[in-house]
């Protein structure tokens, strides 16, 4: 991807985080895509570097940037290579903790951003559920009062990075809905899912997982370094102060995770710019070294003008997903149009970048030595998650053009 549109910031942090990732090769990214195992060390080395902490407040040792600089950290680590699954591995990191630093009081604040910021704290965001999908509001998860705090029961799906996190941020249903707001009555809670998750040296795989809570990992198509689970919350007991904010959000989850979700969107849409432009480069390259009918392939315009067009939508991605990230940061109203209309557009441009890498290797593409087959599987992911595109097509006809709902 090229600086034009960047801010001076977003250039340095392109910079700096691209240096990061240039110590972990092509080899270490299908290494461990082969063995299933999590890129730990990118994550220590970004943990080292105070990255997890890009959009976090500094007085709790974050570096005070935006979803705009987080987003740019994001697409740097995608296109070095590591594609979507090694932005996912910091991106459970990053999205989860802007809702605590929004809506937590200091409090919890002081508690929770400083672990998450020096990686002694690790979450995951547990939101989906099996049986009522996109329709968050019908999910069945329940958080009860008890004594001292909630007992929590239900069941998650996709949960991803589970299996290496500390806590979960949970959305479960409190009481049932208002007769004025169908959203009212869902709570979202920030809790530790592991005995002694801050123990020194324990990393949270060592350590066991708390009574009441199980997880199953799921085989899936791509992006296999990092996981995703089923988890199973049986009487599962959570403290009262795991209620994020204070007192009076309970009941007020949704409002919250809705604000997350704009953050969450401009985030993946910057991976996907990632990813493209991961597999542009591959696809140049390919193109200008492959010999064929005495001419190297990029010389026939039938490949040279895919590609050019893939640059093309991913640059026209780009500015997109800059003007949304530009949106969230200044908290405009705009934001939930330009989000969903970014991470809509820039994970088709993906899907496409992706594709035409493949078809321009040949049969080589379909290699896995060539990178490019990984990148088309972990570019599916991006048009499914979080939301999919027919979910943002139905945003866009409904809040933006004021089309009748559609479901
Ligand atoms: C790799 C990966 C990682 C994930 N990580 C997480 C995570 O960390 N935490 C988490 O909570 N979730 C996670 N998810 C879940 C993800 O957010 C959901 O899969 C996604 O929101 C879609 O929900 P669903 O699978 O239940 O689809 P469904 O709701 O069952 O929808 C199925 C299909 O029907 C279409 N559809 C449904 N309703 C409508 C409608 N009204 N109009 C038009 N079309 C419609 C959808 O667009 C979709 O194509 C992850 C998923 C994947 C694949």
């Amino acid at each position: 991807m090229s600086d034009a549109g960047l801010s001076e910031t977003q250039r340095d942090v392109r910079h700096a985080v691209g240096a990061v990732c240039s110590a972990f090769g092509d080899d270490y990214w299908l290494a461990r895509e082969r063995e299933h195992s999590y890129p730990h060390e990118l994550y220590a080395a970004l943990q080292s570097g105070g990255w997890l902490g890009v959009a976090l407040p500094a007085q709790h040792g974050g570096a005070g940037l935006g979803i705009g600089e987080a987003m740019i950290m994001l697409e740097t680590i995608a296109e070095s290579g590591a594609g979507f699954a090694g932005a996912q591995s910091i991106h459970a990191n990053i999205y989860p903790n802007t809702i605590a630093a929004e809506f937590g009081t200091s409090k919890q604040q002081a508690a929770w951003l400083p672990g998450l910021i020096d990686g002694r704290i690790r979450s995951g965001f547990a939101v989906t559920e099996p049986t009522t999908g996109l329709e968050t509001l019908k999910l069945r998860t329940r958080a009860e009062r008890r004594e001292g705090g909630w007992l929590i029961n239900g069941q998650k799906i996709w949960t991803s990075s589970a299996q290496v996190a500390s806590h979960l941020v949970i959305l479960a249903r409190t009481a049932p809905p208002s007769d004025h707001s169908r959203s009212s009555g869902l709570s979202l809670f920030f809790a530790p899912i592991r005995d002694a998750p801050h123990a020194p040296g324990v990393s949270a795989q060592q350590s066991a997982l708390r009574k009441g809570v199980e997880m199953r990992r799921i085989e899936k198509m791509g992006g296999n370094c990092v996981d995703a689970n089923e988890i199973w919350f049986d009487d599962f007991e959570v403290e009262e102060s795991c209620l994020i904010g204070p007192a009076e959000n309970e009941g007020k989850g949704f409002k919250m995770v809705l604000h997350g979700m704009n953050a969450e969107r401009c985030l993946i849409a910057g991976e996907a710019l990632g990813l493209g432009y991961a597999a542009l480069i591959k696809a140049v390259k390919y193109a200008q070294e492959r010999v064929v009918f005495g001419k190297a392939i990029g010389g026939h315009q039938a490949i040279q003008h895919q590609l050019s067009r893939a640059f093309i939508e991913l640059e026209a991605a780009k500015h997109l997903v800059l003007a949304a990230a530009r949106s969230y940061d200044a908290r405009e109203a705009a934001v939930g149009a330009q989000a969903n209309a970014a991470k809509y557009f820039a994970a088709e441009a993906a899907w496409k970048a992706c594709e035409t890498a493949v078809l321009v290797h040949g049969g080589m593409g379909y290699a896995k030595e060539y990178h490019v087959e990984r990148y088309l599987r972990e570019a599916m992911a991006m048009r499914l998650a979080p939301i999919s595109k027919e979910m943002l097509l139905n945003y866009v006809g409904q809040s933006v053009l004021g089309l009748p709902k559609s479901y």
